[in-house]
């Protein structure tokens, strides 16, 4: 097979550099760099530090592999996970390109192997966990080669403000006095001023220059449910993805095993995956899942990151995330490809109480729980809003947007919103009359009239608003009671087993000093599909491509697969979907045709071109 070297070196400019825009298409086939990427690749490729901020699925890959491809000498990228560098590696081989991982499954000989391959420069990309490159065994083996970058990928695992915190990547400051003069560049998908902020400082990149860009994800519509039958809302949400995969996330690893065994005698095919799993099983499952096309992984949030699947085409939430950087960091997994991709969510008060206790039940110091408890606050504003989910989202990141976005439920369904001043007044003063000291349950008894023993015991049924809440269900003052939390009017004491308290801007609505609406809950839809149901992609490509053009696309479908399962990789390493769609309506017939098709490189060409044009032939 011919190596990548010897098609870019007819590459060259005039100044004798070798051109990004020649090895993006000739390398990736793809005709055009996206948004800010050919402006990072103009920084690093000048030798240029750089912090790159882009929401998943934006191209940061590219961002780094085409410097590297440019500049002399090997580049190095960290990435924190040692399952998924191998698939990348694989990913860039089929482009020709000369990649390795260097990791403990290594044998000797394959150490050696690298080690040669980058004496000689041979090697374009050098995949590393964080832990070995700080290593004086590392350096040793770079020896006297030329590095031409280095590329910390998931750099906010560096901060502990956020999720996932890796302390070996605080070390990872230390390269740039290591291996002066040579550019750095970090990137990540989160992108909270905080993180941002660690990042730049701990990775000693003041010098950086930092390229940020919009974190809307259009393809992606926006779901959240009130919890009500979950496991029967999960089905009717998975209903609409048959033959596509995704994820489901849990809280718990108990949660996640029964989830998944449930949905097997269903017959919803999925696996689990959880840290306390068996190593080799739970490897077994990660790799079903990147290589097959119809699972559905129940898993807690152990996994996902670094999971470059392309066609993830839902992500579910059964619990509640802590904060809105957890939920879009884990629904951002959905839709890398840019095609269409639902995340949904069913969530309850019960949720709010159960992350709460866990903010206050953690070893964290009172500033930390206190930022905690905000940000779990912030995620629960998002879900009771009645405007557009996408709005108030990309708003919690500091980005405007105009709202009715038309691809999140309240934007499809709008909500209806009714004046909630009275019942209100009512919910705080039933928490008011009662001392502070009750959870939503009995305080809803109160509201309700309902006599029993605690509201005798406590003396709450001779109250003046025992039974003055009788005009609404129960179901709604629990509504009443979540969007008074989300609004900031009263909070969860967890230490006193989940009592309601007022906060200060209760005294507000006390005084009629401002309305107060509520969103009406919509009534849990039955069976069937809701308005907003949306087909998988796989059959969203299939209904937007004509008959004859959707038999194709199944045809070339399974023609990768076959490819894929004989190579041992993922079905998207050989191509992704948007590649295959494109096949099946542009129809092309020879080689020519084929590299006009984003996708499609020289190295993709030669390996797999005819057996696609055999299936497309083959439709003629
Ligand atoms: P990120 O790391 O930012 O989440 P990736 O690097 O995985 O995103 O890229 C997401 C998808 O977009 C990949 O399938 C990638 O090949 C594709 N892609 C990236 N840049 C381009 C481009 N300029 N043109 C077409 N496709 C691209
Ligand atoms: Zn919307």
């Amino acid at each position: 097979m011919p190596q990548i070297q010897d098609r870019i070196d007819p590459l060259f400019d005039a100044e004798g550099a070798r051109n990004p825009l020649a090895i993006l298409k000739t390398v990736y086939g793809y005709p055009a760099f996206r948004g800010k990427q050919a402006s990072v690749v103009d920084r690093v490729v000048s030798g240029g530090d750089a912090v790159v901020l882009f929401p998943t699925g934006a191209g940061k890959s590219l961002c780094f592999q085409i410097p590297a491809l440019c500049r002399d000498g090997v580049g190095i990228v960290v990435s924190p996970l040692i399952a998924l560098m191998r698939d990348q590696v694989e990913a860039l081989k089929q482009l020709g390109v000369r990649a390795a991982a260097l990791n403990s499954s290594l044998s000797r000989e394959e150490y050696v192997d690298v080690r040669r391959a980058i004496a000689n420069g041979e090697l374009d990309l050098l995949y590393v966990t964080p832990e070995r490159i700080v290593t004086p065994a590392f350096k040793e083996m770079i020896g006297n080669a030329r590095i031409s970058l280095f590329a910390i990928d998931e750099a906010h695992c560096v901060s502990q403000w956020g999720h996932d915190f890796r302390p070996e990547y605080r070390e990872l400051g230390q390269l740039g006095e290591h291996y002066p003069g040579v550019p750095r560049m970090a990137l990540t998908a989160t992108a909270d001023p905080h993180t941002r902020e660690d990042i730049i400082d701990k990775l000693g990149l003041r010098s950086a220059e930092v390229f940020t860009t919009s974190f809307d994800r259009p393809n992606i519509a926006y779901e959240i449910v009130e919890r009500d039958q979950p496991r029967q809302q999960l089905l009717r949400f998975l209903s609409r993805h048959t033959g596509s995969s995704g994820i489901v996330y849990c809280l718990s690893r108990a949660k996640v095993e029964d989830t998944a065994e449930w949905l097997n005698g269903q017959g919803v095919r999925a696996l689990a995956y959880h840290a306390g799993m068996d190593r080799a099983v739970r490897d077994a499952n990660q790799d079903a899942f990147l290589k097959e096309e119809d699972l559905c992984l129940v898993a807690t949030v152990a996994f996902g990151m670094g999971i470059d699947k392309p066609n993830v085409r839902y992500v579910a939430h059964l619990d509640l995330p802590g904060s809105v950087e957890a939920y879009y960091q884990e629904t951002g997994r959905a839709g890398r490809d840019g095609l269409p991709s639902d995340v949904w969510m069913a969530y309850g008060m019960a949720d709010v109480i159960q992350r709460g206790r866990m903010i206050d039940g953690g070893t964290s110091g009172d500033d930390i729980k206190r930022v905690e408890r905000a940000k779990l606050n912030a995620l629960l504003a998002i879900c009771e809003t009645p405007g557009c989910r996408r709005q108030s989202i990309l708003a919690h990141f500091g980005e405007a947007h105009g709202g009715r976005c038309c691809n999140c439920d309240t934007c499809i369904n709008p909500v209806e919103t009714w004046d909630g001043t009275d019942a209100a007044i009512k919910a705080l003063a039933a928490i008011y009359c009662t001392g502070e000291r009750f959870g939503t349950g009995h305080l809803i008894d109160v509201l309700l009239g309902t006599e029993n023993e605690k509201t005798e015991r406590f003396g709450h049924s001779k109250m003046p608003v025992f039974g003055a809440g009788k005009d609404i269900p129960s179901k709604t003052w629990q509504s009443v009671y979540r969007q008074l939390l989300a609004a900031g009017l009263i909070s969860v004491d967890h230490e006193a087993f989940g009592a309601l308290k007022l906060e200060p801007d209760a005294r507000t609505v006390f005084k009629r000093e401002r309305e107060v609406r509520f969103r009406k809950d919509r009534p849990v839809t039955g069976k069937g599909k809701g308005k907003n149901a949306r087909q998988s992609a796989a059959s969203g490509a299939k209904s937007a491509l004509s008959g004859s053009d959707a038999e194709l696309f199944e045809a070339l479908r399974r023609a990768r697969s076959g490819i894929a399962k004989e190579l041992g990789v993922p079905p998207y390493v050989v191509f992704p979907d948007t590649t295959l769609i494109a096949f099946a309506t542009a129809r092309p017939h020879d080689h020519d045709a084929l590299l006009g098709i984003s996708g499609v490189g020289q190295s993709k060409l030669e390996r797999y071109g005819d057996a696609f044009l055999d299936v497309i032939r083959g439709f003629d």
